[in-house]
């Protein structure tokens, strides 16, 4: 397959492992591989226009001869640059080659962003364009120069035009008024026009929503007939006895909605939502309970070790008085343990079992299995979950996750599930009131949080990650530390960033949880988990530059005691901070978030292997998602259509390897 690539033009040897590095492997991977941008070409801006931070493309010819300046390791090229409105300067750094091309009176096409450098106006190291085209943005592969993907990406399109017919059905595509696939092809990379690459990115991204949502109800409906449970009415009730406090309304309904499904002939496939504290695992012995009353085993598998045995105490505590037996199952049992595990529960001495991965690797078989749970849904794939489902004869599956993500985004993610929600905090709680601080304001926002600390209280003071360098994180909260100090001298300050050695991070996090210090200067990539009843304020520092998902989760910290809590917002005020201020249902702040951001910022780095076009591509269009779920239900509804057996053929093919990936990070 390698061959492949290594025919196109400029792509020698190196390159070619670059790309395979890259998980780029054939034609059809390259041009998979859609851009990540656009420059549009097509209208350069006219220098009169140009202003500090515009970036945009410029026709302008070089006037006088370029010069050359000499700093430090820096060779730096001026050009003076005019069209008929106007004139400018442009420079490179580093590429002395440049000098020569840049003859007096030749006309450049460039692309660039504007800066004031020392009261001049700069084109700053534009890359000089050959054609006036919207033309494609890689995301970057290390040892592929730009240029040379772009050309390899429009010879890949030329070797392949006709290899790669268009499958989705006819009758489908009419119906959608949906282009032709390799026009699509050819215009999501070297679109003629915005037009036409409107109509190519809807047609890709249709595409991939439909197959993928096909592919989740493939998933499902593979399913054998489920175990069905039985058990008395009075069992569920009896179960919310055990505990030492009354459930929630929440907790309630979602257990509910849990027996009904449990006892019903398909098996239970439900997600649990709910945020952080919202008390899921309440809910998840729940059924587990059930499943033990109705004389099936039941698993409960977490993300790690950790969690593992914190639930194994936990329902070892609830379930061991009632004579159920409860076992462990993880990575670091010794062999024999490892065997004995796996005899307990083939042999059935196990009622229930808690555990990693270590319940779904090879060998493990269990007596019956009637309900597999997997806690923190978002680390496992939707492959993993239904590994464990096959371990039975299509047990219940309940899945829980702690991120709010959209209800319209959870269709793609988890499509498959039936969804229950846990939007009721247990009571004595206490919402954190949110205001958003302008700068005018920062000195009395440090009187409220020194009063606070006077009362006794703690306070975190989150600085953002601003150019994703840990390094200028680092400095900035540095910064900020050491004005706080000056400020506030009768507070105890301490600092915690993600360049500290592990010890002494633990060490200043420890001394802050036993209240040694008042107020804990931290950047986020301190993703703390601690938890400190006392702190009662956060400020975070430059909100602005947070999605709302983010800084909902940030306020998480504070509100854990019985003390009044505040989260300050510094920046300044906007609509979509206000919303903040308004609410603190995760829900319907992360649907805003996507609104805003888009869903592809919604996934992680890691999602990106996943409906990478799709998703991106979609960038809030809640539209297209509707449109494409309906019509994979309604493909479904009709499995002996030629048209549903088309689709379905394609999306087994999409989606074998992929599954696998999908995951919320
Ligand atoms: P999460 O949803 O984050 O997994 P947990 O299940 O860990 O939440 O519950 C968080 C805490 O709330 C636990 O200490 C749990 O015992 C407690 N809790 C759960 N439900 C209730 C309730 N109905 N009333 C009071 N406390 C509860
Ligand atoms: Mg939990």
């Amino acid at each position: 397959m390698m061959e492949e690539l290594s025919r196109l033009p400029g792509l020698g040897p190196a390159r070619v492992r670059a790309l395979e590095k890259a998980g780029v492997r054939t034609l059809r991977d390259l041009v998979s591989r859609l851009p990540a941008a656009y420059r549009d070409l097509t209208a350069p801006t006219p220098l009169c226009e140009a202003h500090p931070g515009l970036e945009c493309a410029v026709a302008a010819r070089v006037v006088g001869e370029p010069t050359e300046q000499f700093a430090p390791r820096l060779r730096i090229t001026r050009a003076r640059i005019a069209d008929e409105s106007g004139d400018a300067v442009a420079i490179w750094y580093n590429q002395p080659w440049l000098k020569k091309q840049l003859y007096p009176g030749r006309e450049l096409l460039l692309y660039g962003r504007f800066a004031l450098r020392r009261g001049e106006l700069q084109l700053q190291s534009p890359t000089i364009e050959q054609e006036r085209a919207i033309v494609p943005v890689y995301r970057a592969i290390a040892g592929v120069p730009p240029r040379a993907m772009r050309e390899a990406v429009r010879a890949a399109l030329e070797m392949g035009r006709g290899q790669w017919p268009d499958e989705l059905p006819e009758g489908l595509r009419r119906r959608y008024g949906l282009c032709e696939r390799n026009f699509a092809l050819y215009n999501a990379h070297f679109p003629l026009n915005r037009e036409s690459l409107a109509a190519a990115r809807r047609r890709i991204a249709f595409e991939e929503l439909l197959l993928y949502q096909v592919a989740l109800s493939l998933l499902r409906s593979d399913a054998r007939a489920g175990v069905k449970l039985s058990f008395a009415d009075e069992d569920v009730e009896d179960f919310w006895e055990l505990l030492p406090f009354p459930p929630t309304n929440a907790q309630k309904r979602a257990l509910y909605e849990m027996a009904r499904d449990l006892r019903m002939d398909a098996p239970m496939a439900r997600l649990l939502q709910g945020d952080v504290g919202s008390g899921k695992t309440a809910v998840a012995f729940g059924a587990m309970y059930l499943a033990w009353k109705s004389g099936f085993q039941a698993a409960l598998m977490a993300p790690t070790e950790v969690l593992a045995q914190q639930h194994f105490e936990d329902a070892q505590a609830l379930f061991a008085p009632l004579g159920a037996r409860v076992g462990l199952l993880t990575g670091s049992l010794t062999k024999k343990q490892h065997a004995q595990a796996h005899e307990a529960l083939s042999s059935g001495e196990w009622d229930m079992v808690v555990g990693t991965h270590a319940l779904i690797t090879e060998g493990v078989a269990y007596h019956d299995l009637g309900l597999v749970i997997t806690d923190e849904q978002h680390r496992f794939g939707v492959r993993q979950r239904t590994q464990l489902g096959k371990k039975g004869e299509s047990p219940n599956v309940l899945v829980m996750s702690a991120t709010p993500i959209p209800r319209t985004l959870s269709l793609i993610v988890y499509g498959d599930l039936d969804l229950s929600i846990l939007d009721e905090l247990p009571p004595g709680r206490t919402p954190v009131k949110t205001r958003v601080v302008p700068e005018a304001k920062r000195a009395a926002m440090y009187g409220f949080v020194m009063e606070k600390v006077r009362e006794g209280r703690q306070a975190y003071v989150i600085c953002p990650l601003v150019d994703k360098s840990e390094a200028v994180e680092a400095r900035d909260a540095q910064e900020l530390y050491g004005e706080l100090c000056k400020l506030l001298p009768e507070a105890r300050v301490s600092l915690v960033h993600g360049r500290m050695k592990a010890v002494e991070k633990d060490a200043r996090l420890e001394a802050f949880r036993k209240g040694e210090t008042d107020i804990l200067v931290s950047t986020t990539v301190v993703e703390v988990g601690v938890n400190v009843p006392n702190a009662s304020v956060m400020a975070i520092e430059n909100a602005e530059r947070f999605g709302l998902a983010q800084l909902h989760q940030l306020r998480g910290r504070v509100g854990r005691g019985q003390y009044e809590s505040w989260c300050f917002l510094v920046a300044e005020p906007s609509e979509r901070l206000r919303l903040l201020t308004q609410t603190t249902d995760g829900f319907k702040i992360a649907e805003k978030d996507m609104e805003l951001r888009g869903p592809g910022e919604m996934f992680g780095e890691r999602q990106s292997g996943m409906l990478s076009t799709g998703l991106s591509m979609l960038a809030g269009d809640t539209q297209l998602l509707k449109l494409t779920h309906d019509e994979a239900r309604a493909l479904m509804k009709r499995p002996d259509d030629e048209e549903t057996k088309q689709v379905v053929a394609l999306a087994r093919r999409a989606f074998r390897e992929r599954l696998d990936e999908v995951a919320l990070n």
